[in-house]
């Protein structure tokens, strides 16, 4: 078995989930932080769009990732 740090372990295991992730935007749907965050009319697939890719993200989706519950 090959040693990696937990550092590494973690980022496969994000890399992993994100890959997996089709976009469907329920997760943003069912999340009670929506409201908090100022994002509960916002498109969930446009939120989680700009969530996942790189690069210049949508209002929404910064809003959305920094809201602390
Ligand atoms: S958008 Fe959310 S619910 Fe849909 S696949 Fe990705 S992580 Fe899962």
């Amino acid at each position: 078995m090959d040693d990696i740090s937990f550092e590494a372990a973690i980022d496969m295991r994000a890399r992993d989930m994100l890959d997996a992730c089709i976009r469907c935007g329920k997760c943003v749907e069912a999340c009670p932080t929506r409201q908090p965050a100022g994002i509960a009319e916002a498109d969930p697939v446009t939120v989680i769009t700009g969530i996942i890719r790189s690069g210049e993200a949508p209002e929404a989706s910064r809003q959305w990732a920094a809201v602390r519950p």
